[in-house]
């Protein structure tokens, strides 16, 4: 096993060797269903399909949770703000619920749209409070945590290694917490008056927050709901164990949220370090500046196929930064991307027509034969898979994968048949979708005749159901049918497919 990795804990890239072998217990913080995924979280979720992918290519086999945060996460991190659930619901009209409700299946359905494989857990806070009550008790009783005035409180004083993770120092101030080291201040200016240090943070909130919280539940703090962080404690563990291999979010997570799930899990558990890897993706950013949900500038995957691109042009672009640098979003460097990824399949479908004009059952053994990674790399490409691992095993530079992919491609000497098969293993870690995009030219921008002329009935059908004209929307639905197009609605339109 030669996978390294940049840990966060420790700040240098390391050896990745699982707690157990042959398994991967994974994590990776997963949305607030508040609002739309911006194109900036979907880099975080693209960032962990790739390391799932990577580690089932290593042979390992993996077990990915990811949380959906549908209660207690407040506008401000550092419990300042207002809770994000709540007022999203209030602005659009909704239940708590059905906000949650609406943006979770639009998240899995962007997720989707750009290959991402879903986790094998998937795990809702409101779910889990059970667990997390029993994860509070706990660190109360190990003597963690103080009430004042109606919520408790995680009191870091008493756990040492606080901010280890974010190297943040505690120092003798009363107020705790109030510097880093590496000359950055900590950004938590708010003050909470019932906290004895800055950096405390809540476990367990009652009605002192809001008077009119939607969502409560009996606890032994009085009747409330839990803090942001504990959630992600808790139900990790629920379906990890008490210490697991990584666990995966941001850069804007480290300082504050798993700073303190760090805190309150290792105080509840008494084992440490609870996490061995700590992975976080850099940032997408506009030209203008951050992105961000909770200030409205900030672009959805939804946006940017009304612009003509596939979201596969997206996971393209993504992949052409390193995850730990970060990437500059336009129209202009997106539209590079779906150049580059068209000029891609162009080449790969040259190299099919040339592979199927001796027989067309050989590109499906393309596909059986990359699936056998120890034959293919005694073969012709193996230079170029070698390359390829090397570059992924190197903390997931993809884009040097991308170009040991490049190069196969364009490297005349090897047998189209092989450069196939090297392609479609590549791919299962890239996840741009490349034996698919030979079998169904509707995905693919190589036929862009045919994409327009369903993007045109698909207006028509939309303008159509617009105007209660539904024996129309029927009848267009069924030309798409006879032509091997099927249509699902979803909540940000129809989304089709070729079959
Ligand atoms: P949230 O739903 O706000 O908790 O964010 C979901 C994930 O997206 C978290 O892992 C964040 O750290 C990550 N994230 C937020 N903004 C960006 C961005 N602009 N670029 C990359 N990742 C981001
Ligand atoms: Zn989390």
């Amino acid at each position: 096993m030669s996978l390294s990795l940049y840990n966060t804990l420790g700040k240098k890239i390391e050896p990745f060797q699982p707690l157990r072998e042959g398994s991967v217990g994974f994590y990776g913080c997963g949305p607030t269903v508040y609002n739309y995924a911006h194109i900036g979280n979907l880099r975080a979720y693209i960032t962990h399909d790739l390391l799932v992918r990577t580690l089932r290519a290593r042979g390992l086999t993996v077990t990915h949770v990811m949380n959906v945060t549908d209660v207690g996460h407040l506008t401000g991190d550092d419990d300042t703000g207002s809770d994000k659930m709540l007022k999203s619901a209030e602005e659009r009209g909704k239940s708590v619920l059905e906000v949650a409700d609406f943006y979770m299946k639009a998240f899995f359905n962007d997720t989707s749209r750009l290959n991402i494989a879903q986790p094998d857990v998937i795990c809702r806070a409101t779910k889990h409070i059970p667990e997390m009550i029993a994860l509070i008790k706990r660190i109360e009783a190990n003597g963690f945590t103080y009430a004042a005035g109606g919520n408790l409180y995680f009191d870091i004083s008493k756990f040492p290694s606080y901010g280890e993770l974010a190297r943040l120092k505690l120092n003798d101030l009363p107020n705790g917490v109030s510097q880093m080291d590496e000359g950055v201040k900590i950004a938590r200016t708010a003050f909470d008056g019932n906290k004895r240090n800055t950096g405390d943070f809540v476990l367990w909130f009652t009605k002192s927050k809001f008077e009119n919280q939607a969502l409560v539940w009996d606890s032994p703090w009085g009747r409330g709901y839990p803090g942001w962080h504990i959630e992600c404690s808790a139900m990790s563990m629920k379906y990890l164990g008490e210490q697991f291999d990584i666990h995966a979010g941001g850069i804007d997570h480290i300082q504050i949220h798993h700073t303190n799930e760090i805190a309150q899990t290792e105080s509840a558990t008494g084992k440490h370090p609870w996490v061995r890897f700590w992975v976080h993706n850099e940032f997408l950013v506009l030209d203008k500046g951050k992105m961000s949900k909770s200030t409205g500038g900030f672009i959805t995957l939804q946006d940017i196929i009304d612009k003509g691109f596939d979201p596969l042009d997206l996971r393209y672009f993504m992949l052409g930064g390193h995850y730990r640098n970060q990437l500059q979003f336009s129209d202009d460097s997106l539209k590079g991307a779906q150049n580059s990824r068209k000029s891609l399949l162009n080449t790969l479908k040259s190299i099919a027509d040339r592979v199927k004009s001796g027989n067309p059952n050989r590109v499906d053994e393309a596909i059986a034969r990359s699936k056998d990674a120890d034959a293919l790399k005694k073969g012709a490409a193996s230079k170029y898979l070698d390359e390829f691992d090397a570059a992924l095993d190197d903390d997931l530079n993809t884009p040097r994968s991308l170009s040991s992919l490049w190069g196969l491609l364009k490297d005349l000497s090897i047998e189209p048949t092989e450069i196939l098969a090297a392609a479609f293993y590549m791919d299962a870690v890239l996840g741009i979708k490349l034996s698919e995009s030979l079998q169904n030219k509707a995905q693919s921008p190589v036929d862009d005749s045919l994409k327009a002329e369903v993007e045109a009935l698909l207006a028509e059908r939309a303008a159509a159901k617009k105007n209660k004209d539904f024996e129309r929307a029927d009848a267009i639905r069924g030309i798409l049918k006879e032509r091997g197009i099927t249509v699902e609605d979803t909540p940000q339109g129809a989304v089709w497919k070729k079959i």
